[in-house]
């Protein structure tokens, strides 16, 4: 804390996992590694910075500062995703890394040749799957750059400048980016484009999230909403035994992660009740229909429109409100697939006092410690972020593999390995958590051990 004053946010997401692991720091054998693996962790291998001068529509130049924050190489490549927001700093990017090594290292990736230990193995559906615990950990990344009110050129000449500065720290064996916050698609194109004219090297997967037409993996822009919604049900079935189906989920957020976990949500008979952008909340009190679902998606994908600003909706807008701060809203269950700390104490005892039974968050770090505490002390499922949003991480590691081997997954053939591979994080999640432990424990216990026994094996922690 005397250290990184000025990184809360960093600080609580070290808490968070201290939380789960210190009692792994008595273990009589094990603990004096523990703790100091868990120290070696908490400090990046390396943190890039540089300026991105760029210029706007009307020839006025700008300069913004990104960075690339690159955590631990222990189990391979390094590996995330870019965020552009105004709020991203050095302390924001460094809480989404730390957050995200024991995320990846849940995440087994089907490699064909079995690099590595191979812990699961099946044939099923014809595709044989060989899961290894893990080819490649977390880094992330961003700029303080505001995408919202730039044209589809600045934000071009943005990414561009961008890349120029990222590419001689980044190629496939090194360190590959993926999309966030502000990030999708097109940009992940527009930096992708870039990096070919700058290194000559256009078979390269330096960057996941492309589209299909330059290399991307097919499910992989629904990657993270869907596999939150694989888990979600998993967990419901297993430890409610129950379903989805009818239930009142709410969401928060209105971008790639929220619109997919809603399109799943609906695929499953459920109803989704709500959903957010920083200005605002759309209820739908009788669950979102389909035709309100393709609107949003033409609103945020194409027009990049506010929420507010959407007309023939079947639900109600309410200005500067959010799913977790509605008092009438009832939810059953909720997905928050906003942004860090968006649900606070209060809201997560209001949820509870309305008879919520499981959050499963798809934004990284949605809920504050006081938050965390509300929902600690109370029955419900609750499964962080950890796990329940390794969708995306894991299918950009298939993207990863995919390029490498110069070759294509079907959709079909992808939805099955991804099913598969929230089923392997979910399986780890409940065997760490033990009997009496929480899956919120487990999480993060079992993501810790992987990356630490690699510490050891390597003769970087002793
Ligand atoms: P997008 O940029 O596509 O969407 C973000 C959404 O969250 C927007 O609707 C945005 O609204 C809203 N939002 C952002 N900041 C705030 C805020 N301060 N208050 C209220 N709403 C806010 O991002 P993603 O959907 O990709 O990411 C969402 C979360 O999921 C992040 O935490 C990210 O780290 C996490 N995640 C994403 C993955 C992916 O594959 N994309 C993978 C794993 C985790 P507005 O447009 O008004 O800003």
């Amino acid at each position: 804390r005397s250290k990184y004053p000025h990184q809360p946010v960093f600080l609580q997401a070290v808490e968070e996992m201290a939380y789960a692991v210190e009692p792994l720091f008595h273990d009589p054998i094990n603990g004096d590694f523990y703790r100091k693996a868990f120290l070696y962790l908490t400090e990046p291998e390396r943190m890039i910075s540089f300026h991105v001068p760029w210029m706007d529509d009307k020839g006025v130049q700008h300069v913004n500062r990104g960075w690339r924050i690159e955590f631990s190489s222990a189990l391979g490549p390094y590996k995330g995703g870019l965020r552009f927001h105004p709020t991203v700093n050095d302390g924001i990017l460094k809480f989404l890394g730390f957050e995200q090594i024991f995320k990846n290292a849940l995440t087994g990736l089907p490699l064909g040749g079995g690099k590595g230990e191979t812990i699961i193995s099946r044939v099923k559906n014809g595709i044989v799957f060989h899961f290894s615990p893990c080819t490649y950990i977390f880094a992330t990344g961003g700029a303080d750059f505001d995408p919202k009110g730039k044209s589809e050129a600045e934000i071009r000449r943005f990414c561009e400048s961008f890349m120029t500065q990222l590419c001689r720290y980044v190629d496939a064996a090194t360190d590959v980016p993926a999309g966030d916050i502000g990030v999708g698609g097109k940009e992940v194109g527009y930096m992708y484009g870039q990096y070919k004219l700058l290194s000559n090297k256009h078979g390269e997967g330096v960057l996941t999230g492309k589209s299909k037409l330059i290399g991307g993996l097919e499910l992989r822009p629904e990657a993270t909403g869907f596999g939150l919604v694989y888990m979600a049900k998993l967990a419901v079935e297993d430890k409610m035994k129950s379903t989805l189906k009818e239930s009142r989920c709410a969401v928060s957020g209105s971008g790639n992660v929220a619109q997919y976990t809603c399109r799943m949500l609906i695929n499953l008979g459920a109803k989704v009740v709500s959903i957010s952008d920083s200005n605002g909340c759309l209820v739908f009190e009788d669950g979102m229909s389909n035709d309100d679902w393709e609107r949003i998606i033409q609103a945020k994908q194409v027009e990049r429109l506010r929420l507010g600003a959407l007309e023939n909706m079947s639900g109600v807008y309410h200005p500067g409100g959010s799913p977790w701060t509605l008092p009438d809203l009832m939810v059953d269950f909720a997905f928050p697939c906003a942004t860090q700390n968006e649900i606070d104490g209060n809201g997560a005892s209001l949820l509870i006092s309305k008879g919520v039974k499981g959050v499963f968050e798809g934004a990284n770090l949605p809920v504050t410690a006081e938050g965390q505490d509300v929902f600690r002390a109370s029955p419900i499922l609750y499964i962080p972020g950890k796990a329940a949003n390794a969708g995306g991480v894991g299918l950009s590691g298939l993207e990863m593999s995919q390029n490498a081997g110069r070759t294509y997954w079907k959709r079909e053939t992808v939805d099955i390995m991804l099913k598969e591979m929230m089923a392997g994080v979910y399986q780890q999640m409940k065997a760490a958590a033990g009997e009496d432990g929480s899956l919120e424990q487990g999480c993060n216990r079992a993501g810790f051990l992987k990356v630490a026994h690699a510490l050891k094996e390597l003769g970087w922690v002793y």
